[in-house]
Parts: structure tokens; C-alpha cells; sequence
């Protein structure tokens, strides 16, 4: 019993270090990626959907999309939040159905019934907590210390009120349509939550992603033991090379498996393949914000600095072009000047190079620490509100 624990301890842990790692080295894993799937998920997929309406029922049919669109999309609603429920419940309710009659198993133990429902139950927690949690609103009774807390960089946030609030405000927040209301150290609005994802949140959200990427892999892990125990309890590998005469090989037998794992035990197969490409989404997700939170970025922040960065770049072109301009028409006027030689000119450094674009994140203070500010938020600290009497 220790030993199978012990197993799949193992086994989630390894897997849980092989995705991340992939998920860092390869390119298509890497933030544009998962960014690109979650665009696609939350507004591509539903752009076609649009286009389609448009042509099968006219602007009556795009009208009403629109009204349903305001209703879901422009105001907090819980109707995603009620299809990740439905997600969470169905997966386990399909495994409960398809897989409980074979626990215990061969390889699986009676225990497992029990821990997946608490492995379910946790998730369910953590879905609750992220989504009703305060994720740091910023209000006139608050205002103040969350100016102290975090001081403008004067790069991509200067001193500001906000026109909606007519609060001043502080850097890091933003004003988030949706809830209508302005949020400290805001990353973003996260639909499946139905709420946004601030400074007192982040930690339930990145939480939330973790464990139920945890989740697939215990499902994956649990779902492959069970077919292996039906492997051995019916002795399919026996049947198969002593009346079969089917050579005793990885590469005579896998074919034939898995034929027959395919006929038996398709809905296990199919939902297994479904936590891999859930898991795969979420160990990406999980990576592009963990990287942010070593940081000490938000998602927010990381579209500014992409903005002041591609802006910075552009000015030093500029700059760089009139100063190449001038020095050509400063040689045209120079005669009899000593010529510089070829590989001189080859290694010289181009202006443009000279003038690097840096980002330079304030906020950043050493992946521990950062770490430390995203599980115990500024808010949360006593130093924080100790802020209040010294500034009104
Ligand atoms: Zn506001
Ligand atoms: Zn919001």
C-alpha cells in the first residue's frame, strides 16, 4: 500500500517537472503560446461563432448575440463560472461511473475513492476562494496605504486619478470595466472566476491552476493503473502470447493492448485524453505566471512594458537614423579625411545597438521576495495597516 503511494507520489512529482520543464524550454509552450490558446478560447472560438450567426440568421440574429454578449461578457455573471462546474462535476462524475466498480484494483487501492473526492473537493475550494475573494479593491478608506505600499516608477505608472472612482491611483491598479471599480496590483479580469485577479488573489488563482493540474495528472495516473490492473486481472498478456502464440514483446504486444483497451475501456481512454490536454493547458498557464510572478509583473504590466518597450524602440530608430544622417552629411563635408578601414567598420558597433532598450521593473526585488509579496500580500501585512494612522 505504502510502496503504490509512494508510486504515485512519484510519479505526479516527476511529471509535474518533466511538463514544467518542457513548458519553459519549448517556444510553442512559452507565454504567446498559451496566450494564443486562451485568446482563442475565450474570444476567437466565439468570433467564428458570431461570423456564423451573422450569415445563418441575419443582423436580427447579431443583434440579440449582441444583447446575450452585453449580458455575459460586459457585466459580471456567473455563467462561466457555472460551466467550470459543470466541467469539474462531469469529469468526475464520468470517472465515478466508469472506473469506482474496478477500485480496488490490482494496482490501485480502495483508498483512491475517497482521496479523488477530496482531491475534487479541494479544487472546488480553491474555485470559490479565487472567485469571491476581495482581489484587493481600492477605495477611499484604502487608498492611501496602497499609495505607500507601491510608489509610481514614473515609466508605466505615473501619478493619475482615477476618472470612475475620482480616487487617486495608486501604481500597479487599474480600473477594471467589467466589476467597475479600481483594483491594486490588478493582473487581469479572469471570466471563469468572475471576478478580478489582484493583489490579495493572485495567490487562490495560482493556487487554483496548480491543483488541478495536479488533479489531471492524479486522474491520469489513477485511470492507467486501473487499466493495468484489468491488464493482469484478466490476464489479456497471458491469453495473448500462450493462445494467441503472439511473441512475448513491447513491440509485438503494444499494438494488440491497445486494440483491446480501445474496444473495453474507451471512456476511460477518452477521458485520460482529455486531462492530458487539459493538463498541458494548465501547466502552460501555470508557467506563463509563475514567470510573471518571479518577476514581480502582472499581466497587465507585461502588455505596458510591450507597449513602452516597441514605443522606446521606435524613438531610438528615429534617433538613430537622424544622428546616421547627420554623421553622412558631416563626411560628405570633410575632404582629404584618413578613410577607415574595412574590418574597423565590420566590427563597429551600428548606433542602434548603442542605444539598448531596457526594462527596468521596479517592482522586482529578487524571486524570493517577490514569491513572499504574491502569498502574503501587502494588504494582508500589519505594516500595511499600520500605513493608515501615519497617513490619514
Ligand atoms: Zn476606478
Ligand atoms: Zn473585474
Amino acid at each position: 500500500m505504502a510502496l503504490q503511494w509512494l508510486l504515485v507520489c512519484h510519479g505526479l512529482v516527476t511529471l509535474l517537472v518533466v511538463v514544467s520543464f518542457l513548458c519553459g524550454q519549448w517556444p510553442i509552450f512559452q507565454g504567446t503560446f498559451i496566450q494564443r490558446i486562451h485568446f482563442f478560447l475565450t474570444f476567437g472560438a466565439y468570433d467564428y461563432f458570431r461570423r456564423f450567426i451573422h450569415c445563418a440568421c441575419g443582423p436580427r440574429g447579431t443583434d440579440a448575440l449582441h444583447s446575450a454578449e452585453y449580458y455575459c461578457c460586459d457585466r459580471p455573471n456567473p455563467i462561466i463560472q457555472l460551466i467550470y462546474l459543470l466541467i469539474i462535476g462531469g469529469t468526475y462524475y464520468f470517472i465515478a461511473k466508469s472506473s469506482f466498480v474496478y477500485i480496488p484494483g490490482y494496482y490501485i487501492s480502495g483508498m483512491h475513492r475517497y482521496t479523488s473526492f477530496l482531491a475534487v473537493g479541494v479544487g472546488i475550494i480553491l474555485f470559490l476562494l479565487t472567485s469571491f475573494s476581495d482581489p484587493g479593491v481600492v477605495n477611499s478608506a484604502n487608498v492611501s496605504r496602497y499609495l505607500s505600499a507601491y510608489p509610481y516608477d514614473n515609466v508605466i505608472f505615473t501619478e493619475k486619478e482615477c476618472s470612475s472612482c475620482k480616487i487617486p491611483k495608486p501604481a500597479r491598479s487599474k480600473h477594471c470595466s467589467i466589476c467597475d471599480r479600481c483594483v491594486a496590483r490588478f493582473d487581469h479580469h479572469c471570466a471563469w472566476m468572475n471576478n478580478c485577479i489582484g493583489e490579495r488573489n493572485t495567490r487562490y488563482f495560482m493556487a487554483f491552476i496548480l491543483w488541478h493540474f495536479l488533479i489531471c495528472m492524479y486522474g491520469i495516473v489513477a485511470l492507467a493503473l486501473i487499466l493495468a490492473g484489468r491488464l493482469k486481472d484478466l490476464q489479456v498478456i497471458h491469453i495473448l502470447t500462450v493462445y494467441y502464440g503472439i511473441e512475448n514483446s513491447f513491440r509485438e504486444l503494444a499494438p494488440l493492448v491497445l486494440q483491446w483497451l480501445l474496444n473495453s475501456y474507451n471512456t476511460q481512454i477518452l477521458i485520460m485524453v482529455f486531462l492530458a490536454v487539459i493538463s498541458l493547458l494548465l501547466a502552460g498557464f501555470f508557467t506563463y505566471h509563475a514567470k510573471l510572478c518571479l518577476t514581480n509583473t502582472t499581466t497587465n504590466e507585461s502588455f505596458k512594458w510591450q507597449e513602452h518597450l516597441s514605443w522606446q524602440r521606435k524613438v531610438n530608430e528615429a534617433k538613430a537614423s537622424a544622428a546616421a544622417l547627420k554623421a553622412s552629411l558631416g563626411e560628405l563635408n570633410q575632404e582629404n579625411k584618413p578613410q577607415e578601414s574595412k574590418w574597423k567598420t565590420f566590427f563597429r558597433r551600428s548606433r542602434l545597438e548603442e542605444l539598448e532598450v531596457v526594462k527596468n521593473n521596479v517592482y522586482d526585488k529578487g524571486f524570493l521576495h517577490n514569491i513572499f509579496e504574491v502569498i502574503v500580500p501587502f494588504s494582508t501585512r500589519r505594516s500595511f495597516l499600520g500605513n493608515k494612522s501615519k497617513s490619514g
